[in-house]
């Protein structure tokens, strides 16, 4: 199928989705933003078409979002309600997105030039999946008995206890690569553990949020519980940053915004969760499987366009087989079908914003200044949306700034390793640390090397597995704590010991 052709589709497919109201949703409510908004236009990154326009909250609509989650959050009824009626509200919101899932895929995917085929299968399941996964925690916080050394020996007995304590209002502040996965990872562990949130989704692509608060006022959240405001990072997104009645931010996005959010809340002393960028080695050591590991190397980068924070960026091949690995990747970026999100037949949408790609071609061509040679792609895609060519880069060296920068797109540097003894110095070699990838055939050498690997995640013979129960975060500048399973119940609450003294024990004999 040509462009043309694939545009064809494209323009049928994309008139046909139904968008939201624009609506933000405070205190229950439904409601336009306060008069000072200026608005935002979503623009459909494979045409370069506007989709809508929303608003670019100032902070009086963040004031009054985060006045309305404090005073759910302080509120008797919320304070007492049981948490398994916190879990059912969450059921109650993953029976809606189920009800909604393929409108909501095609929203996605519009907005953010996501595959649909993809956004179906993997970021709506996700969405859908982190709704019941919260909501089933909500009910199963326990805090400890604590085994109490009195200092005095007297006629007294401590007896201590721990509780989990919600940490308040949640800041939550998302970026454009997986927007509805991502509002769900904020809101459903902040409500399934007693907090209350405002949610501000990235400026890029913001529209499956706000059709979110529809479905939430839908759901009879309480009023204030889930509040979703829009606009740019630099307004609304530090707005609520700086604001004093919220408790805590959790922030994926970028270092260099994190670096700004980590700083700013020192000021009122915010807690805060940190998911940022990466730079994640993919290590093919010469006894690999290459029939899975080509592949799984190619996937690594170039699933949705290389905007993934895991995205296998730096490509670590041992010598003999580096020839081998190289053939089979840049024959699949080669053959890989460039074009709408829409089209069942594209394996790459584009990148989310023109801006986007300036920057990945910008980072290409130092690249290539800096001595590297581009094997496969290095250059835009037809058409005129935002696409980029899956790019393979070769004859990098660990100093240049194409192997030190997070690209974020379609772009893998690959490096020929003589000796395996280099690995772990290559792999660590970077600011980042979130995750890294390892294919082999040899049990002990995966293991011994995902030890000496400093980042979050470490996938051995596969890459980007995310699970909702397996701790997910960075090390270094990667970020700052961790979010999913049992991590997320320390992220969302805070530990409160009760102490209290027993007199008279010596009645007793
Ligand atoms: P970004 O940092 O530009 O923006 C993320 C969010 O922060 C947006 O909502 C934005 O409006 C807001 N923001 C920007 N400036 C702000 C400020 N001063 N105060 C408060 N909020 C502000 O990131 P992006 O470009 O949207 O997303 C791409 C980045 O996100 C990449 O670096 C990627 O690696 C990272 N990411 C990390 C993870 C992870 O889990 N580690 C997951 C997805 C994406």
């Amino acid at each position: 199928m040509t462009m043309a052709e694939n545009m064809t589709t494209h323009s049928l497919a994309a008139s046909s989705v139904k968008l939201p109201s624009g609506k933000l949703l405070i205190n229950g409510e439904l409601v336009e933003p306060l008069g000072s908004a200026n608005m935002i236009h979503a623009i459909d990154p494979a045409t370069g078409h506007t989709i809508m326009s929303f608003a670019a909250c100032g902070s009086d609509d963040v004031d009054r979002a985060v006045k309305a989650a404090r005073a759910c959050f302080e509120s008797r009824a919320w304070q007492t309600m049981r948490p398994l009626d916190r879990g059912r509200l969450l059921e109650k919101l993953a029976l809606l997105v189920e009800q909604h899932r393929d409108e909501l895929a095609a929203l996605e995917s519009l907005d953010s030039g996501k595959l649909l085929a993809v956004t179906n299968a993997i970021d709506l399941q996700f969405t859908i999946d982190g709704l019941r996964y919260f909501g089933g925690w909500a009910s199963k916080i326990n805090g400890e008995y604590v085994t109490h050394n009195p200092l005095v020996p007297e006629d007294a007995i401590y007896r201590a206890y721990t509780q989990r304590r919600p940490v308040g209002v949640i800041g939550g502040i998302t970026p454009w690569n997986f927007p509805i996965g991502q509002a769900i990872q904020k809101l459903a562990p902040a409500i399934a553990f007693g907090c209350t949130v405002v949610l501000k989704p990235s400026e890029e692509s913001s529209l499956t949020t706000l059709r979110l608060g529809e479905l939430i006022a839908e759901a009879g959240f309480p009023a204030g519980a889930v509040n979703i405001i829009t606009g740019y990072g630099a307004e609304a997104g530090s707005a609520l940053v700086d604001h004093p009645q919220v408790s805590k931010i959790a922030f994926t996005g970028s270092t260099a915004t994190g670096q700004r959010i980590l700083a700013a809340s020192a000021a009122t002393m915010k807690r805060v969760t940190l998911e940022l960028g990466g730079k994640s080695p993919t290590i093919v050591l010469a006894d690999a499987d290459l029939e899975r590991a080509i592949p799984g190397a190619a996937a690594a980068i170039f699933s949705n366009s290389g905007q993934i924070c895991t995205a296998g960026s730096r490509l670590l091949v041992e010598a003999p087989v580096y020839d081998q690995v190289m053939d089979g990747i840049c024959r699949i970026a080669d053959d890989l079908q460039l074009g709408s999100q829409f089209d069942a037949a594209t394996q790459i949408g584009p990148l989310i914003s023109s801006r986007q790609r300036e920057r990945v071609s910008s980072l290409v061509e130092t690249g290539k200044k800096e001595g590297a040679t581009a094997l496969s792609g290095g250059k835009s895609g037809d058409g005129d949306g935002w696409f980029y060519r899956p790019t393979v880069l070769a004859d990098v060296s660990r100093d240049m700034t194409v192997m030190r920068e997070e690209i974020f797109g379609p772009v893998v540097c690959a490096m020929r390793v003589e000796h395996p003894a280099d690995f772990v110095s290559l792999a660590n070699d970077t600011p980042f640390g979130l995750a890294a990838s390892i294919w082999t055939s040899n049990l002990d050498r995966a293991h011994i090397l995902a030890e000496r690997i400093d980042a979050g995640t470490v996938w051995l013979n596969t890459h980007n597995i995310l699970d909702l129960a397996m701790p997910f975060g960075g090390s270094k500048m990667s970020g700052l704590g961790r979010e999913f399973g049992t991590e997320a119940v320390h992220a969302f609450t805070e530990p409160k010991a009760v102490c209290m003294r027993l007199e008279g024990a010596g009645a007793f004999g």
